[in-house]
C-alpha cells in the first residue's frame, strides 16, 4: 500500500538523516530510505572511523613524547586488531544513536534502495514498495573513485573504505593522493610504525589549502619519516613474485618505483547518482559528470526534488551536507530556518591539526580586497610548550580599511576545536579589535587567537 509523506529522503548520511530530523521538528511527516547503514560515509567509513584511529595513534605519539617529561611507559604498543574493534564499536554505538533519534522523531526508516520514479514517487527496491511525498530530497552521497591506470584492481590496492577494514599494519604503505584523506591515513600509519610514501600529482600536498600550511605539513611529516613526493604522477601498479607491490610514478620527467606491501588509493570521490532514477526521471534531472545540478535553493531541474551533500559536489564535507540539508528544508518548509552558508570551515586531523575558514590572504587579494594578516607562532604559547606540541601558527586575515576579519588559517594543536570562534567572528563581521578585546583564559591554546588579533591592531 502506498504511503504519503511531506518529505521523503534518499540516503541516511549527514545530509539525509539530519534533514529528516530537522523537518520532523516542524511536525512534517518524514521518511528516510537507506540501502546500507544509517550514518552514511561519514559514520561508517569516513569522519568517525578515521578520527577514532587518529585519536588512539595520536595518544600513542603523545605518550611516547612524554617519556622526556618523566612519564615512563615500558611495553607501550598499539594493537591494530583491537583498534579496529574499538572503531567498529564506536560506529555501532553511533548508528544505534541515529536510529533511536529517528524513531523518537517518528521518522520512518525504510531499508532498501530508493529509486525516484516520478516527481512525487519513490520506489524502495528490491520489494518495489511505493512511497509518495510532496517533496523528495536526494542525499545519496559519493563513492571512492580510482585512477584509470593498470593495476588499480589488484587485491593489494585499497580505497579508504577497504583500508578501514584492515587488521594488520603493513611494513610499507604507498598512498596515492596527498589530499585530506591521504594525509590523515599517512598520519595514522606513520604513528603505527609503517614506512609511508605519499605520491601526489599536484605541486603540493593538501592542494587547495593555504600554501604555508601545505609546506609546513610536508616538512613536519618528512621529519617524522614520511616519504612525500609532489608533482608525482602514478602510471601503474604491479604485483611482484613475493606478493608485494611496485608503484611506478614519474617525477620531474624521471620514472621511479615505490615498493609497498599495501597501496591506498586516495584520489577523490565521485557522486553516487547511478541507479537513483527511473529512465524517464533520469532524462529530466540535469546532471554533470554524475553530479546532480541544483539551484541556490538546492532544488534540481525537477520542481519539488531537492539534492544536497556529496551528490551535488562542491565542498564535500559532512557539516556542509547537513547545512545544505537545512537550507533545502527551509526552502521546502518556510517555517524552518536555514544556515549561514557564507563561512564554511574545513579541518584536517593531521598532527598538528589544520583548520581554515573564510578567505586566505591570496584569495582576498585575488578578489581585489586589501588585507593585513596577523600571525602568532605557537612556540611561545605556554600551553603549546608545556604539552610538548610541535611548532604551529595561527593566521587571521583582516580587511585593511575596516579591520573586519575575513578569514583564519590555523595549524596547531586543537585547531579544529578553535576554528568555531573565528568562524563566528567572520560571520558576525567582527573586527580584529573586537576579537582582541576578549579576555582569553590562561594557559590555553586559544590565547593564540587573541594574540594574532592583537598583532593586527598594534
Ligand atoms: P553520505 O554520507 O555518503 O551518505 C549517503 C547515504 O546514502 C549512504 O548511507 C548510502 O548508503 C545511501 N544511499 C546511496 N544511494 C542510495 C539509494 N539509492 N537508496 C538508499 N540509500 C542510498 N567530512 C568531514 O566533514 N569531516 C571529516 O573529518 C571527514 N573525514 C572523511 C574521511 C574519509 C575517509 C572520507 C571518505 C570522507 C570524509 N569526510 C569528512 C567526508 C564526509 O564523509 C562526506 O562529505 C559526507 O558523508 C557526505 O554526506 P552525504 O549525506 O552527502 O552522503
Amino acid at each position: 500500500m502506498e504511503k504519503h509523506y511531506d518529505l521523503v529522503v534518499i540516503g541516511a548520511g549527514p545530509g539525509g538523516y539530519m534533514t529528516a530530523l530537522y523537518a520532523s521538528k516542524a511536525g512534517k511527516r518524514t521518511a528516510v530510505i537507506e540501502r546500507s547503514h544509517v550514518g552514511g560515509t561519514c559514520l561508517n567509513c569516513g569522519c568517525i572511523p578515521t578520527k577514532t584511529y587518529l585519536h588512539t595513534t595520536g595518544l600513542y605519539r603523545e605518550v611516547k613524547k612524554t617519556e622526556a617529561a618523566g612519564l615512563h611507559t615500558e611495553g607501550l604498543r598499539v594493537s591494530m586488531e583491537e583498534l579496529k574493534k574499538r572503531k567498529d564499536a564506536v560506529v555501532e554505538e553511533l548508528r544505534a544513536g541515529i536510529e533511536k533519534q529517528l524513531a523518537a522523531a517518528k521518522v520512518d526508516l525504510y531499508r532498501g534502495t530508493g529509486v525516484v520514479c516520478g516527481e512525487h514517487l519513490v520506489k524502495v527496491m528490491p520489494g518495489e514498495e511505493e512511497v509518495t511525498a510532496d517533496y523528495i530530497l536526494l542525499a545519496a552521497g559519493s563513492e571512492p573513485s580510482s585512477l584509470p591506470i593498470p593495476g588499480m584492481d589488484l587485491p593489494g590496492v585499497k580505497n579508504s573504505t577497504q583500508m578501514l577494514e584492515e587488521e594488520c599494519v603493513p611494513d610499507r604503505l604507498v598512498i596515492i593522493g596527498g589530499g585530506v584523506i591521504g594525509m590523515e591515513f599517512a598520519t595514522v600509519y606513520n604513528d603505527l610504525g609503517c614506512q609511508v610514501t605519499v605520491l601526489e600529482a599536484m605541486d603540493k600536498i593538501l592542494p587547495g589549502m593555504d600554501k604555508e600550511i601545505s609546506q609546513n605539513l610536508k616538512m613536519i611529516m618528512k621529519k617524522r619519516g614520511v616519504d612525500i613526493h609532489t608533482g608525482a604522477t602514478v602510471s601503474s601498479v604491479e604485483k611482484m613474485g613475493d606478493g608485494t607491490y611496485l608503484c611506478r610514478y614519474t617525477e620531474k620527467e624521471r620514472t621511479y618505483e615505490a615498493p609497498a606491501a599495501l597501496i591506498l588509493s586516495a584520489v577523490g570521490r565521485r557522486p553516487l547518482s547511478r541507479g537513483l532514477f527511473s529512465e524517464d526521471m533520469q532524462e529530466r534531472i540535469e546532471m554533470e559528470r554524475g553530479r546532480v545540478l541544483v539551484n541556490e535553493r538546492y532544488e534540481t531541474s525537477v520542481p519539488g526534488i531537492y539534492a544536497v551533500g556529496d551528490l551535488i559536489g562542491g565542498v564535500c564535507l559532512a557539516h556542509v551536507a547537513t547545512a545544505e540539508g537545512c537550507q533545502a528544508a527551509s526552502a521546502m518548509f518556510p517555517e524552518l530556518k536555514g544556515k549561514d552558508m557564507t563561512v564554511i570551515p574545513s579541518c584536517v586531523y593531521t598532527d598538528p591539526e589544520i583548520a581554515c575558514a573564510g578567505l586566505t590572504a591570496d584569495e582576498a587579494k585575488a578578489a581585489g580586497i586589501d588585507t593585513v594578516t596577523g600571525k602568532y607562532i605557537m612556540s611561545v604559547n605556554g600551553k603549546s610548550v608545556l604539552s610538548m606540541q610541535d611548532r604551529g601558527f595561527l593566521k587571521i586575515v583582516s580587511e585593511k580599511e575596516t579591520g573586519r576579519i575575513l578569514g583564519a588559517q590555523l595549524m596547531c594543536a586543537r585547531a579544529t576545536d578553535m576554528i568555531g570562534e573565528l568562524e563566528l567572528a567572520i560571520s558576525k563581521r567582527l573586527t580584529a579589535e573586537d576579537l582582541a578585546a576578549v579576555i582569553m583564559p590562561h594557559p590555553t591554546f586559544c590565547e593564540g587567537i587573541g594574540e594574532a588579533a592583537e598583532s593586527l591592531i598594534i
